[in-house]
């Protein structure tokens, strides 16, 4: 049995999902804490108190925690909280202190959290994994528009050379990491990421229709964080091109119009383009609605300019929808050109619509894909991905692993 640290400064699994810094990694570290847990393993998630009147300590079950920690004030910008790593770090070392813990593994999750595993695996003399999630120098490449701050970009690379291990979803990834970090490719390893497959699952597509007052129309879905990396205006744009377009809905599931100036932004331009019957915005959502979203779904279009893995897609698929991404990192690895969607190349809508006009016109086809998609959806399981973080950090443990990097 290990004790394991897993360090999420700004992204509690707990927090509501499809806001602006809410999405995959709090799904990643709610997952993988409950299945290292029903191994067996005793694990804390440490994050930053967010929320007035949370507990600081929350019980998942089997085995694992959330432990709140005070760090800078509730309501804190994500491009603030590198003020707070050490009050972070202090608050986690009293936590421990009272507890009379020890941990054997330190895994962090994004650079903030690196920041602090560094410093907790020296203190601790445990080996320290980092998942980064997103890179800042990829992001940048990506879309020219996205600023990323020099302090990120110096932590990403101060952890990268102190860490025993980086975990990363895709081989694209790990070559972004030598190509962009000069990172050695031994010290990283790939393991693709997961869908919870009791979830998300094919339902009944007319009940999921009904549900949702969609009867008689053509459903094209998008779930995600409303940023402007996630290129939703190319969704929009494409949704001009289509044949038979008065029956055909887009669904954008996502973002908060209060406190998201892309989903205003992506408002306006749908008004501007006389769009606005055949697009609704319907806010972020709990995941346990969303089976019935993507069920509802003929397609399901992710146009990220980024995106390093892309949960949304691989939830779609496990309900059998067919999938119309952007070819980049975690949908390329993902979708299956002409098996189980499409992959593009371009930033232009014209090809998004082409597609889009292809599938929605072929029923049949739409079923083969869906069904492929739930094959390969089914192989992907959080118990799988939790497997293989535990084979890692067994072999840092037993310390094959160093052996293996060469340091
Ligand atoms: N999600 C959600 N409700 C929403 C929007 C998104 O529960 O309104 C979840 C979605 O199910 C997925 C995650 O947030 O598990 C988004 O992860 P993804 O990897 O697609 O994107 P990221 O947030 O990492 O950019």
């Amino acid at each position: 049995m290990y004790r394991l640290a897993l360090l999420s400064v700004h992204g509690c699994p707990m927090a509501p999902l499809g806001e602006r810094d809410t999405g995959g990694m709090n799904v990643y570290l709610l997952q993988i804490a409950r299945e290292l847990g029903r191994c067996g393993h005793k694990v804390d998630v440490f994050t930053r108190h967010h929320e007035p009147g949370d507990p600081q300590v929350i019980d998942l079950g089997d085995n694992a925690r959330v432990v709140h920690l005070k760090a800078g004030p509730y309501f804190e910008t994500k491009g603030s909280l590198h003020q707070y790593i050490r009050e972070f770090l202090g608050n986690l070392y009293l936590f421990q202190q009272s507890e009379g813990t020890t941990y054997d593994v330190v895994h962090s999750h994004y650079w903030l959290s690196g920041w602090a595993g560094t410093e907790l695996s020296i203190r601790w003399n445990v080996p320290h994994v980092a998942t980064f999630h997103t890179l800042a120098r990829r992001k940048i490449e990506a879309r020219a528009e996205e600023s990323e701050s020099q302090l990120r970009i110096h932590t990403e690379s101060r952890v990268m050379r102190s860490v025993d291990a980086i975990v990363v979803s895709t081989e694209q990834e790990k070559q972004d990491l030598s190509r962009l970090y000069q990172v050695s490719t031994h010290k990283v390893c790939v393991i693709p990421a997961g869908v919870d497959l009791k979830l998300f699952r094919p339902l009944d597509k007319a009940w999921a229709r009904q549900s949702l007052g969609l009867m008689g129309k053509r459903v094209v879905l998008s779930v995600g964080r409303v940023e402007p990396l996630k290129g939703l205006d190319i969704a929009i744009r494409a949704m001009a091109g289509l044949e038979d377009a008065r029956d055909t809905r887009l669904i954008i599931v996502g973002g908060n119009p209060g406190r998201d100036s892309e989903l205003r932004r992506l408002k306006s331009m749908s008004a501007q383009m006389g769009l606005h019957n055949r697009i609704t915005f319907a806010g972020a959502m709990d995941q346990s609605n969303l089976p019935t979203y993507y069920n509802a779904a003929d397609v399901f279009v992710l146009p990220s300019y980024y995106e390093s893995f892309g949960l949304v897609a691989l939830e779609a698929m496990a309900c059998g929808v067919p999938v119309i991404a952007s070819r980049v990192g975690g949908p390329e690895t993902l979708v299956s050109e002409g098996k189980t969607g499409y992959l593009i190349a371009s930033r232009a809508p014209e090809p998004y619509a082409q597609a889009l006009n292809f599938l929605l016109a072929n029923p049949t086809l739409r079923g083969t894909f869906g069904r492929a998609a739930i094959a390969k959806a089914r192989t992907m399981g959080w118990d799988r991905v939790a497997n293989r973080i535990l084979a890692l950090y067994s072999a840092m443990l037993e310390q094959t692993w160093k052996i293996a990097v060469g340091t």
